[in-house]
């Protein structure tokens, strides 16, 4: 490693040491002409790094893979992966590599990573480049989600290479470094059983065991609490999605992390009226990843986790299909505890229910037939409390439903002893004004791909402080005009 790059970056390198067999060690292509685009100073500083070196030259090489001739070795992590149900035993980082693990300034353990480094043997038919729109829109997206207080990978650096990617058209390219608590997925899983050394798996267990689930080592049965630790992060995980209004876009088996972050911002987008059917992604022609089918994908997902940990589970297989599938059958039950106290959250409610039947859901149905804006609908109600009805009366067009159901949620709140004030600052601090909105999004990407990083700058900065009301970006807090039609969104760019 130069100089440099060694004072700038302390990698650690567990994974390399402990799981031979589930990477390749491999290269960053060259970047003819590195030009930092953006570069994430909070996180940078919680990894301990220093900014205005990460900026400097040496440090933007680093960000595209160049860490000098005895630089650490770089890997590209096999894994398989049922994508839209259909199986790749051999998927892996076709245009990724993992650079090595840094110790944060809490003392966790996380992955410093570049997507669209060049082509790996994982490539299949793919360039290995990524273009600098979708780089910067997984930079903004989870940079909000991250802000949400969702469990995320997070974007260090956007990094033009001064290289054009061919798509439809000729775009320019970019790398994007990624911090995530570990690139271990459900496709990891899934690729160790399949290697012919079986031992493998059992030290891929015990890796990602000591490594995100570290009290499960001392249940009785390790692997199965194990399995119930990934069972109950992603449940949470889910919960967390659907109360924001996040559609992932592409949930393979391949893009489940065993950290329970969310990982892979695709074709992923925040929905604005509330509709269980929304898909954005074009390629979801029916629908398997819309936003209301998240929680049972998920869960298909996380028995296609199950299958390959059943050996270590328990010698007799009958035994380990019925151990594991009793975990997986809480994941439902899990997720609605999780999506319930959401909700009550998100109403300024503490968690008993009320004696009418469901509040949330009977919302959320009201949401739905009028076609009512999530985000804005729940940012609206604490005006409400506050004696003011204009922005949620501006919203349903059905105003007697809504009369009915506010009148319920009152008389709720009172039996529950809430003030009115109270419960909607406790709205306030949970249900955002600002999310990344789709027509945002779209405008800033477009302006940066033809050199203009204002806007994207502009919209990191609404979506880092997603709570709190700011005078001036009002046009920042709503959807996109009717007008402009559905929004889609691609994979694999
Ligand atoms: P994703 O849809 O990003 O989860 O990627 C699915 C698989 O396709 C992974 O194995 C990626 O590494 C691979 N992949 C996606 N885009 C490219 C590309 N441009 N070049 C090579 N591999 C790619
Ligand atoms: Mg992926």
């Amino acid at each position: 490693m130069s100089t440099a790059a060694r004072s700038l970056f302390s990698f650690e390198d567990t994974f390399v040491r402990e799981l031979e067999g589930l990477y390749l060690p491999w290269q960053a292509a060259p970047a003819p002409a590195p030009r930092l685009l953006a570069l994430n100073a909070p996180l940078a500083a919680e990894l301990g790094l220093d900014p205005e070196a990460l900026a400097a030259p040496e440090g933007v090489a680093a960000l595209v893979g160049d860490l000098g001739p005895d630089g650490p070795t770089t890997v590209a992590q096999g894994y398989a992966g049922h994508q839209f149900g259909g199986y790749s035993p051999r998927l892996g980082d076709g245009r990724a590599l993992l650079l090595g693990e840094l110790i944060d300034v809490d003392g966790h353990r996380r992955d410093l990573h570049l997507k669209g480094s060049g082509r790996t043997p994982f490539a299949r038919g793919g360039d290995g480049k990524a273009a600098v729109g979708p780089m910067l829109r997984e930079y903004v997206i989870s940079e909000a989600m991250f802000a949400l207080g969702i469990p995320t990978t997070r974007s260090l650096a956007v990094v033009a290479t001064g290289e054009d990617v061919l798509r439809e058209t000729a775009l320019p390219g970019a790398v994007l470094a990624r911090v995530a608590a570990s690139h271990l997925r459900v496709g990891t899983f899934q690729y160790a059983a399949r290697l012919k050394d079986r031992e493998v798996l059992r030290r891929l267990a015990d890796y990602a065991i000591a490594r995100h689930h570290p009290d499960a080592a001392d249940a009785e049965n390790p692997y199965l609490a194990f399995f119930a630790a990934v069972v109950a992060a992603q449940a949470s995980l889910v919960a967390r999605w659907m109360n924001v209004g996040f559609v992932h876009g592409v949930l393979n088996t391949d893009n489940v992390t065993i950290s329970g972050e969310t990982i892979d911002y695709g074709p992923c987008a925040f929905m604005d009226a509330f509709d269980p059917a929304t898909v954005f992604s074009s390629i979801d022609e029916a629908g398997r990843y819309a936003f209301g089918n998240q929680p049972h994908i998920v869960q298909w997902d996380l028995a296609r986790m199950a299958e390959p940990l059943l050996p270590l589970i328990d010698e007799d297989q009958d035994r380990a299909i019925a151990a594991a599938t009793a975990v997986l059958d809480g994941f439902p039950a899990q997720y609605e505890a999780h999506r319930r106290r959401g909700l009550q959250a998100k109403l300024g409610l503490t968690d008993a229910e009320p004696e009418d039947g469901p509040l949330a859901t009977d919302l959320l149905d009201l949401l739905h037939r009028g076609r009512v804006d999530h985000t804005s609908a729940f940012r609206a109600l604490a005006g409400v409390l506050r004696g003011d009805g204009a922005a949620a009366g501006a919203l349903f067009a059905d105003s007697a439903g809504l009369a009915a159901w506010t009148a319920r949620w009152r008389a709720q709140l009172a039996a529950q002893g809430r003030d009115a004030g109270e419960a909607a600052a406790a709205m306030d601090a949970v249900n955002p004004v600002y999310i990344p909105r789709n027509h945002r999004v779209e405008e800033a990407l477009a302006a940066a791909t033809a050199g203009d990083l204002g806007p994207f700058e502009r919209l990191v900065d609404v979506v880092r402080r997603p709570f709190e009301e700011r005078e001036g970006l009002e046009s920042y807090a709503g959807p996109a005009p009717e007008d402009q039609g559905h929004y889609r969104t691609f994979c694999g760019t």
